[in-house]
C-alpha cells in the first residue's frame, strides 16, 4: 500500500474496504493507515480531560503503534465507528424483557437502534409468562416467549448491524420455564430464528438434579407455581439430541456465570451476548479487544515483557474507549458507566501454538495459554488499578467482588473476555480466538457473498523452511486443506498442525476450562465433535463443561448443519 503501515492481510483488503474504512467526501476509502490513526485519535482524545492536549495526542501515536503493529485490535464497532458520526464502539449488549406487552415493544424498539448502531444484543425471556398462560386485561391468552423471539427475529432482519452486517440476538431460556421444551428444539427447523443464538439457562440446581436423576419442576414466572415437572435428565437429554442435530442450543451455566459476578449487590446475571462470551447486567454494554498472539512469539518463547506491556496499554485504550463511547440508549450509558466493563483477550492462540511447536491437545500447549491469560488479566488489573488512582473506581466499586477481595481501586468491574475475534483474525490473518485450525487452508464465506481463501501462515513458513513448498505441493495443499496432503513433511510434525476435527472433544473442553480459569467474563469456544459422535457424548460434554465451572459451553458436530460458513474448498 504505497508504503503506508498495515498490520492487515492481504486477504482482508476487500473486507477492510467493505465494512471499516471509511469513505470521504470525494467518494474515496480512507487508508488502513488512515483508518487506524482516526481510531487512535479519538480514542485518545478521551485522555485531555485528565492529562491535557499534548499528553492525549502523545498517548495517540502509542495507541496508533499498537495497532499499526499488529499486536492489538479492538472489536469491529470501535474500529469502524470511532471519529466518525455514529460513535458507537461497543459489541455486545444485553436488554431486559419483562412480561408486558409494553416492556417487550420497548425492547424491541431498544434491540433495532443497538443494531443499528454496529452491537449485537442478548436477551433473557424467562419472566415472560408461557404460552396459554392468562392474559388478565383481554381475557385472552398469552403466545409466550418463542411467539415473541420470531418478532424480534424479523425485526432484526429488516435493520442491517451498523449498516455492514446482519444483526446478531442471543436468547436464553431458564430451564425452569414452562416453553423449555419448545424453545430447546426451537430451531431444529432449517429457517426459524436465524438471527438469534439460542442458549438453556442452567443453574447447578438443574445440572445437579440432571446428573442425580432428580425430578425437576416448571413454574410460571408469573405467580412462581410450578405447572409441571419433569426428569432433569430427559430435559439435558432433549438439549443434547437438539445440539447434537443443530449445534444449537448452548448451555449457558447461571451458577459459574453469578459467582464469577463482580457487582452482586447491582442483581444477579440474567443474560450474555450474541455469542456468549460475555454475561451482562440489564442494559450493560462492553467493549472488548483483542492480543494477538503470534506477535509475541520471539526465538521460540513468549515475550512476556512485550506481552504484559501491550495488555496495560491495550486496557488503557479500553477505559478510554468507555469515554468517548456515544451509547445508543441514556439506560445503556447509566449501567455501562457504574461498572465499566471491558474484554480484553486474544487471537492466534492455535498459530502461536504452532510457532513454539506446542501441539494445542497437549498440555504444555495448555499451560501456555493459561499462563498468557493469567499474565494478561494481571497486567490489565494493575493497569485498571492504576487508571483508577487517577480517574477514580467504577462507581459500583465499593459493594463489589473485587473491593470485597482486597482490592483497593478498580477502574473497570471486569477487564478479560475471550472474543470470538470472527472479523479481527480475518483483518490480521490470524486464526480466530483460542479455537485451533479449522483447516490449513480453507474458504470463508461472508454474509455479503464474498468469499475469502485463507492458508495457515505459520504452516507455510515451516512449509518454506523444510524447503516443501513446491508447487505439487501447494496445490495438494488447497485441494486437501491437511497438512497430511504435503509429502516429505516430517510424520512427527503432523500433530502440530492438526485441525478443529482431528482434535478430541475433551481436548477442546480443557483448552477452554485453562482459558476460563484466568478470564474474568467468558471465553467464546466451540467444542467440534466428529460425525459420528453421540448424543450421550454430547451430554457428557455439557456435565463435564459444568463440572469445569465453564460459564457456558457450544457443541458443534462436523456436517450437521446444512450451510456452513466454513468450507474447505469453494463448491463443497
Ligand atoms: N457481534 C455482533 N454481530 C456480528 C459479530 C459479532 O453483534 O456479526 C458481537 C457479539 O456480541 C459478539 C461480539 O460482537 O459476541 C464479538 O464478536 P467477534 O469477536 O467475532 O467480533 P469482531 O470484533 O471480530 O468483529
Amino acid at each position: 500500500m504505497n508504503g503506508e503501515v498495515s498490520p492487515f492481510a492481504p486477504e482482508a483488503a476487500e473486507l477492510l474496504r467493505r465494512r471499516y474504512l471509511a469513505v470521504g467526501p470525494d467518494g474515496r476509502h480512507e487508508s488502513p493507515e488512515r483508518m487506524l490513526w482516526r481510531v487512535a485519535r479519538a480514542v485518545a482524545a478521551a485522555e485531555e480531560r485528565w492529562d491535557g492536549a499534548a499528553s492525549a495526542a502523545a498517548m495517540a501515536g502509542r495507541f496508533f503503534e499498537l495497532m499499526a503493529g499488529g499486536l492489538f485490535l479492538p472489536n469491529s464497532p470501535t474500529l469502524i465507528n470511532a471519529g466518525r458520526r455514529l460513535g458507537q464502539l461497543s459489541a455486545c449488549f444485553v436488554l431486559p424483557v419483562e412480561d408486558s406487552l409494553e416492556s417487550i415493544f420497548e425492547a424491541l424498539k431498544q434491540a433495532a437502534l443497538i443494531h443499528k448502531s454496529g452491537g449485537g444484543t442478548g436477551f433473557d425471556f424467562s419472566r415472560l409468562r408461557p404460552r396459554g398462560d392468562d392474559v388478565a386485561s383481554t381475557r385472552g391468552v398469552s403466545s409466550g416467549p418463542l411467539s415473541f423471539m420470531h418478532v424480534f427475529d424479523v425485526a432484526t432482519e429488516a435493520v442491517r448491524q451498523g449498516g455492514v452486517r446482519r444483526g446478531a440476538n442471543m436468547a436464553s431460556l431458564a430451564a425452569w420455564h414452562p416453553d423449555i421444551l419448545e424453545f430447546v428444539t426451537a430451531k431444529q427447523t432449517p429457517g426459524r430464528l436465524e438471527n438469534f443464538n439460542l442458549s438453556l439457562w442452567a443453574d447447578d440446581a438443574f445440572m445437579d438434579a440432571a446428573a442425580q436423576g432428580r425430578g425437576w419442576a416448571l413454574r410460571n414466572p408469573r405467580h412462581g407455581r410450578t405447572v409441571a415437572t419433569l426428569e432433569a435428565a430427559e430435559l439435558l437429554e432433549v438439549v443434547a439430541r437438539a445440539a447434537h442435530a443443530s449445534g444449537e442450543p448452548g448451555m449457558l451455566f447461571g451458577g459459574a456465570i453469578n459467582r464469577a459476578n463482580p457487582t452482586p449487590a447491582l442483581g444477579a446475571i440474567e443474560a450474555v451476548n450474541p455469542c456468549g462470551e460475555q454475561p451482562l447486567l440489564p442494559y450493560e454494554s462492553c467493549v472488548l479487544g483483542s492480543l494477538a498472539l503470534p506477535r509475541f512469539v520471539r526465538g521460540g518463547d513468549m515475550d512476556w515483557p512485550a506481552l504484559e506491556e501491550a495488555a496495560a496499554l491495550a486496557t488503557r485504550f479500553l477505559d478510554d474507549v468507555l469515554e468517548i463511547n456515544r451509547q445508543p440508549l441514556p439506560q445503556v450509558a447509566e449501567a455501562s458507566l457504574r461498572t465499566r466493563k471491558i474484554g480484553l483477550g486474544l487471537l492466534g492462540l492455535a498459530d502461536a501454538l504452532i510457532m513454539l511447536g506446542l501441539a494445542y491437545d497437549s498440555q504444555p500447549a495448555r499451560d501456555l495459554a493459561g499462563r498468557v491469560m493469567a499474565r494478561v488479566t494481571a497486567a490489565a488489573r494493575e493497569q485498571s488499578a492504576a487508571l483508577a488512582r487517577r480517574r477514580g473506581d467504577f462507581p459500583a466499586f465499593a459493594n463489589s467482588a473485587p473491593r470485597a477481595a482486597g482490592a483497593k481501586n478498580m477502574r473497570n468491574a471486569t477487564v478479560s473476555t475471550i472474543a470470538p475475534t470472527g472479523a479481527l483474525s480475518l483483518l490480521l490473518g490470524w486464526s480466530s480466538g483460542i479455537e485451533p485450525l479449522f483447516a490449513l487452508h480453507y474458504h470463508r464465506h461472508m454474509q455479503d457473498g464474498q468469499v475469502l481463501e485463507l492458508t495457515c501462515r505459520p504452516f507455510l513458513q515451516r512449509l518454506r523452511a523444510l524447503g516443501l513448498d513446491s508447487p505439487a505441493n501447494l496445490a495438494a495443499l488447497r485441494a486437501q486443506g491437511r497438512a497430511s496432503a504435503v509429502q516429505g513433511l516430517p510424520a512427527a510434525e503432523a500433530r502440530l498442525f492438526a485441525t478443529a476435527h482431528q482434535i478430541a472433544p475433551h481436548d477442546h473442553l480443557a483448552m477452554q476450562a485453562a482459558c476460563q480459569r484466568h478470564v474474568d467474563n467468558g471465553v467464546s469456544k466451540t467444542i467440534n465433535l466428529p460425525s459420528a459422535a453421540t448424543v450421550g457424548q454430547v451430554r457428557e460434554i455439557f456435565l463435564q463443561a459444568h463440572a469445569l465451572n465453564l460459564k457456558g459451553v457450544t457443541v458443534f458436530r462436523h456436517g450437521c448443519r446444512m450451510e456452513q460458513v466454513l468450507r474447505l474448498s469453494p463448491a463443497a
